[in-house]
């Protein structure tokens, strides 16, 4: 997220060593593995997920968000699609687009926990709750169409609980969602599917981190030239093709 803001000339600076600050899915994919899949698929296009790293942007042809995800593929010709990194967003808008996608195996360690099992056992206890459900979460598939459930991007999420006259909802993503919540739409409760699903790598940055961060000036992103050039068309395309006015 850190390179994707850089990409756009902003000076970025991170709490911690850059390379400190992976996570599971945006390492289960490589610009090899991304390279190899075009050279045998020619004609196929490749969008990746927002969370990969600069580096492999910069070989996709379009970059998506959990939000987007779906008019980006819906909006592509018909032709082979490479979906990456996440398998349960790449099933979810397979599913919903019947497109030729082939989704890539990564996963977020958090997210892939929240199976159907899982959000019905808690939904069972709260009756008349709306399921909100992060696409990323096998469970989006697995209770597609169900009575009650809105599948929805962390900011989607904000909007349906502002907009729905429903006051509990039951919330299947990262816990630290689940304050937000609460704090940009108070009056509502909001139940974690799973009080154990802290993402480890987020919470590798503390308040005094950041405070030392601003104070230091430190660490800046930098990233070479062409692959920022390259990253950055990948991303300018991509609001071309959803014809979203991109200003310099
Ligand atoms: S919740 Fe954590 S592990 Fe999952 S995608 Fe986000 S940063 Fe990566």
């Amino acid at each position: 997220m850190a390179e994707t803001a850089a990409l756009f000339g902003k000076k970025v600076l991170v709490p911690k060593e850059p390379k400190y600050l992976g996570c599971d899915l945006a390492d289960s994919i490589t610009v090899d593995d991304v390279i190899a899949w075009k050279r045998k698929n020619e004609r196929g296009l490749v969008v990746s997920y927002v969370n990969t790293s600069a580096d492999v942007k910069a070989v996709s042809d379009y970059v998506c968000t959990s939000a987007n995800c779906l008019e980006v593929v819906k909006a592509l010709p018909d032709v082979p699609i490479l979906l990456v990194p996440d398998l349960n967003l790449g099933e979810y808008v397979k599913l919903l687009s019947g497109r030729d996608i082939v989704t890539w195996k990564g996963t977020c360690r958090v997210h892939a926990g929240i199976t159907k099992d899982k959000v019905l056992a808690v939904s069972s206890r709260y009756p008349g709750a709306e399921l909100l459900i992060h696409p990323e979460c096998p469970a989006a598939r697995e209770l597609f169409g169900a009575s009650g459930v809105r599948v929805a991007s962390t900011q989607g999420m904000v909007k349906i609980a502002t907009s729905s006259p429903s006051r509990d909802f039951v919330v299947a993503t990262e816990v630290g969602m689940v304050d937000r919540l609460k704090r940009e739409v108070p009056g509502k409760n909001f139940i974690p599917v799973s009080e154990e699903g802290v993402c480890p790598f987020m919470k590798l940055i503390s308040l005094d981190d950041i405070l030392a961060s601003i104070e230091g000036g430190f660490y800046e992103i930098s990233l070479p030239l062409g692959v920022a050039e390259r990253a950055r068309r990948a991303i300018v395309r991509t609001f071309e093709l959803l014809g979203i006015e991109v200003r310099a």
